[in-house]
């Protein structure tokens, strides 16, 4: 498999060269340059297979010049062992025709980890047999920092920083960072704010000279192309539980940076029989407006209740838009830029495209404390603030009632008690018993001023791996 840049210009990669590559060089994301198909009688066949098996069988194609069968295998069951239900994603029904999948039973209690579990092992495998160790560095506002973190925190080749804001994440996102214990792990409280830390991350991206030669620098982002192929896998796993492939179903997804339901539409592209996509953002609704405008623009951060998806850069749309235009880099390259003047057009032919598949809705605070509400009502069912926002685009969707909506229960209810305490439904959700002791453990993190090369030299002094 070979893996192409969406704007055209950079190298092509095998799978393991993406791995540890995050933008391309042209500025462009990494894309399979052909997606594996899967045939209906294939798909048939997955229907007994159990989560790690069916990963196994989606991610194979992706990566089978850079991993022997045997070593997946063994990489996979590792990843997938770590989740606290055996069956990894359970489905369950809230109304008729209305499931949610729930993928908050790994670790850190919501779906990245389902990726970044996969991705520290991944990259550790391939980093051993290299002979070389790598320095990560993220900048978290919350759930991203924590999944990542707990998915390398045994890796023996890596070394980990995530930045923070000091004092302005949640003391569950906090703890979920600070009390895991590892020489490679390292937590960086900023004084500053979330954009603070982010330009700390790409301004040492951009000048690396800070690290020993030998230490390559690793974006473990959402925009890395092994987060997306984890993420397929689980929209078969529905589909099949369903009826796949005899049945369509469709998805509700509680979005972001278009990572998760990209990897939905991957899925169809494979084979799936999906009915449709539905983009389900709070207030920040820069992928509403795309879907409903056809424009797509810059607008400022507003915080909401559901704070994993507070976003107004939705990095992953490049990957879809290098579909909906011919896999023409060039085009796309050519939209970027415009992007770095002011807001894009879409072409009417690219929307129609996009639309075909796609719809979108945008859920208020307000709404998503009334479907908290209603749902644990209705069926005694506790949503977290961003599934919510999934279920309430769900049923306002407008579908043929005939056809399975499947939500993503992309977290736990008990990461963002402040939502379910503004639902006031008299119920507080308790953290599950493997992290029941959160707030007797210790922490560990270093407190840093806002300063560039005060960060760089406490990197520099303080690899462990
Ligand atoms: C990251 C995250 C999202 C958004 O996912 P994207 O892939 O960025 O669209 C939604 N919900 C939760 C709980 C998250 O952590």
């Amino acid at each position: 498999m070979k893996y192409i840049s969406t704007r055209g210009q950079a190298p092509t990669l095998n799978f393991e060269e993406v791995l540890l590559t995050g933008l391309a060089s042209d500025g462009g994301l990494y894309v399979p340059e052909r997606l594996p198909t899967f045939t209906r009688d294939e798909i048939a066949e997955m229907a007994s297979l159990n989560y790690p098996q069916l990963a196994e069988r989606i991610i194979a194609p992706f990566v089978a010049d850079s991993i022997p069968a045997d070593d997946l295998r063994q990489l996979i069951h590792d990843t997938y062992a770590v989740f606290r239900h055996n069956a990894v994603a359970p489905l369950t029904q809230i109304a008729h025709n209305q499931f949610v999948l729930e993928l908050f039973h790994g670790p850190t209690l919501a779906f990245k980890d389902f990726a970044l579990q996969l991705l520290g092992r991944l990259l550790d495998y391939v980093l051993e047999r290299r002979h070389q160790k790598v320095v990560i560095m993220g900048a978290t506002s919350g759930d991203t920092g924590s999944a990542a973190i707990e998915g390398c925190k045994r890796c023996k080749n890596i070394d980990i920083f995530i930045l923070h804001p000091h004092q302005r994440v949640s003391e569950v996102q906090r703890r979920q960072m600070t009390t895991v214990v590892g020489d490679n792990i390292h937590n960086l409280a900023l004084e500053g704010n979330f954009d603070d830390c982010q330009a700390m991350v790409k301004a040492s991206f951009n000048q690396r000279g800070f690290l020993p030669e030998d230490r390559a620098l690793v974006a473990v982002n959402s925009i890395n192309w092994a987060r997306i192929m984890a993420q397929i896998v689980y929209y078969f796993y529905a589909g099949l539980a369903l009826g796949a492939p005899g049945r369509p179903v469709a998805f509700s997804v509680p979005t972001g940076n278009f990572g998760d339901i990209f990897a939905g539409y991957l899925a169809r592209q494979m084979g799936l029989p999906v009915a449709q996509l539905i983009i389900a953002t709070n207030r920040n609704d820069v992928l509403h407006r795309v879907m409903t405008s056809g424009s797509y623009g810059r607008q400022t951060l507003e915080h909401s209740l559901s704070p994993s998806m507070d976003i107004t850069v939705s990095s992953n749309f490049e990957r879809l838009l290098f579909d909906l235009y011919d896999r023409d880099g060039a085009a796309v390259a050519a939209l970027m830029r415009d992007f770095d003047q002011g807001d894009i057009h879409f072409s009417e032919q690219a929307m129609q495209r996009a639309r075909e598949l796609f719809s979108s809705h945008r859920v208020s605070d307000e709404e998503t404390c009334a479907q908290i509400a209603a749902t644990w009502r209705d069926c005694e069912y506790l949503l977290d603030p961003h599934s919510a926002i999934g279920v309430k685009a769900a049923l306002a969707s407008g579908l043929d009632r005939q056809v399975p909506v499947v939500t993503l229960a992309t977290a736990h209810p008990a990461k963002f008690p402040q939502a379910i305490q503004r639902a006031e439904i008299g119920v507080e959700p308790p953290l599950p018993l493997h992290l029941a002791d959160l707030f007797d453990r210790s922490e560990r993190f270093e407190v840093l001023p806002n300063d560039l090369s005060a960060v760089q030299s406490f990197m520099a002094n303080n690899l462990g791996a």
